[in-house]
């Protein structure tokens, strides 16, 4: 099975990937990921995306599209790709996806969401009021101190949620045009969330098998 999720930053995307690509078994792709990954290994593409992510725009199709098609094979969970027409237009030679998953919040819950985040370089996420620590801004999990991403600052989380809106919102009509597209409502709580997105996929996989 091939997912693509789809939503503004801060709906939960990664969170959700996480779980889901666990209980299906699908390798979780995240191109966010991906990319602070090389940018923090200093790479020609981590350097160069690194100055758009700073500014909240997107990293331009060419550069993003080449490093996908490096990365994907069947049974993928797709986080953060496609974000453009061109990029779905791309993926479709070398993805079939099944289902597209929208998760949907609204705008005020984003900002909080993600302006009160807290990230550590091993992988855990927390928030300060939603999923605060147990020690102030020391990771549960390896201990080490927590930062707020680069792109999480409020004037920065603002122009990604314009950029969303302007070039990634488009891709729920597209989808929705090839019958792909579901939409979750990703208001309430993780597990709420999740609960939700596990009846979509068992309703999808029914048709499939
Ligand atoms: P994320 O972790 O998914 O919120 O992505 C963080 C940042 O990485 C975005 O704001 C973009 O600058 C860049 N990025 C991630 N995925 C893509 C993509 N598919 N196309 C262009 N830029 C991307």
């Amino acid at each position: 099975m091939n997912i693509i999720l789809l939503g503004p930053p801060g709906c939960g995307k990664g969170t959700q990937a996480k779980k889901i690509s666990e209980k299906y078994g699908l390798a979780h792709v995240s191109t966010g990921d991906l990319l602070r990954k090389a940018a923090a290994e200093k790479t020609e593409i981590g350097l160069k995306a690194k100055e758009y992510m700073d500014k909240g725009k997107l990293v331009p199709d060419k550069l993003v599209i080449e490093l996908m098609k490096e990365k994907l094979s069947d049974n993928a969970l797709l986080d953060g790709f496609p974000r453009t027409i061109n990029q779905a237009l791309a993926l479709k030679n070398f993805f079939d996806v099944n289902v597209v998953l929208n998760i949907d919040v609204d705008f005020r819950i984003l900002v909080k969401r993600l302006t009160g985040r807290r990230s550590c370089a091993c992988g855990a996420v927390y928030h300060i009021e939603y999923n605060p620590p147990e020690k102030e801004n020391v990771c549960n999990k390896c201990g080490s101190k927590l930062y707020q991403r680069d792109d999480d600052r409020e004037d920065v989380v603002i122009k990604r949620l314009e950029t969303y809106k302007k070039e990634t919102a488009p891709l729920t009509e597209y989808y929705s045009e090839k019958n792909k597209l579901k939409t979750v409502d990703g208001n309430g709580s993780i597990d709420e969330t999740f609960r939700k997105i596990c009846e979509i996929l068992r309703k999808t996989l029914k048709a499939f098998s």
